[in-house]
């Protein structure tokens, strides 16, 4: 049986938990990147991540599913003021995030284009782990730094990454290009809900959850690799369920 819980190394976990500045009581704990089963590659059902969130101290959830706002809209419904309608949108070139959209992007078209339809509808637009290498699809230098002015703001911590690196250099890309960053478990099981998450001001639109981006106090820690083999199962599942 898989272990339910993962303890590091003390000096390890010293390296990769921020030192965390004192959190203003009324602000909000936000998870940015999570998939349900809307995604071919998890199982957990709107209805679940929204008992999970409450169980762990989440106070809103982006769900982000690749290419669809089907489960977004579900939890939507069922926790209207918890839910951000979120994607994770597989462009031509690399993986971007939408918030609060009101229409789903599909995959495939070139990132500009994207962006362009997110705009269109009043999206916040951030961008998936922008230097790990071991993603699928996964973005060049060049590419970021010619989407970097079209977005506003960058992953720059996600608990997927099977090191801090990446996440390293995506923080230091976003000071670099003056963006705030955005921050998420993406979760394809329970146990990775809210391994990395954001400490923000009150917000309840996209401007001000733009706003809120800007003061964001990350609480992050990487998931172990083994929280991938979730991903092949849910696909497994997924696969079996179809015959
Ligand atoms: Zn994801």
């Amino acid at each position: 049986m898989l272990p339910t819980s993962f303890a590091l190394p003390q000096g390890l976990k010293a390296a990769i938990l921020q030192p965390m500045k004192t959190i203003p009581n009324n602000w909000l704990l936000v998870e940015l990147h999570l998939h349900t089963n809307a995604s071919g590659d998890s199982l957990i059902e709107p209805q679940q991540v929204i008992d999970h969130c409450r169980q762990v101290g989440i106070d809103r959830v982006a769900i982000t599913d690749h290419n669809s706002i089907a489960g977004a809209l579900t939890a939507k419904a069922l926790a209207p003021e918890m839910v951000i309608i979120g994607e994770e949108i597989e462009t031509t070139q690399g993986e971007l995030l939408g918030y609060y959209l009101r229409e789903g992007v599909p995959a495939g078209l070139a990132p500009m284009e994207a962006i362009k339809r997110l705009r269109a509808q009043g999206a916040v637009i951030s961008v998936s782990h922008p230097f790990d290498h071991t993603r699928g699809p996964r973005w060049t230098y060049d590419q970021l730094t010619a989407i970097a002015p079209h977005v506003d703001a960058l992953e720059i911590f996600n608990a997927r990454c099977f090191s801090n690196k990446p996440n390293r250099q995506a923080a230091e890309f976003a000071r670099q290009q003056g963006l705030p960053g955005t921050a998420g478990s993406d979760a394809h099981s329970f146990n990775e809900i809210g391994r990395a998450a954001l400490h923000v001001p009150s917000f309840n639109h996209p401007e001000s959850f733009l706003a809120a981006l800007q003061q964001a106090q990350p609480q992050t820690r990487l998931s172990p690799a083994w929280v991938h083999l979730s991903s092949q199962w849910a696909k497994l599942v997924r696969a079996f369920q179809k015959k």
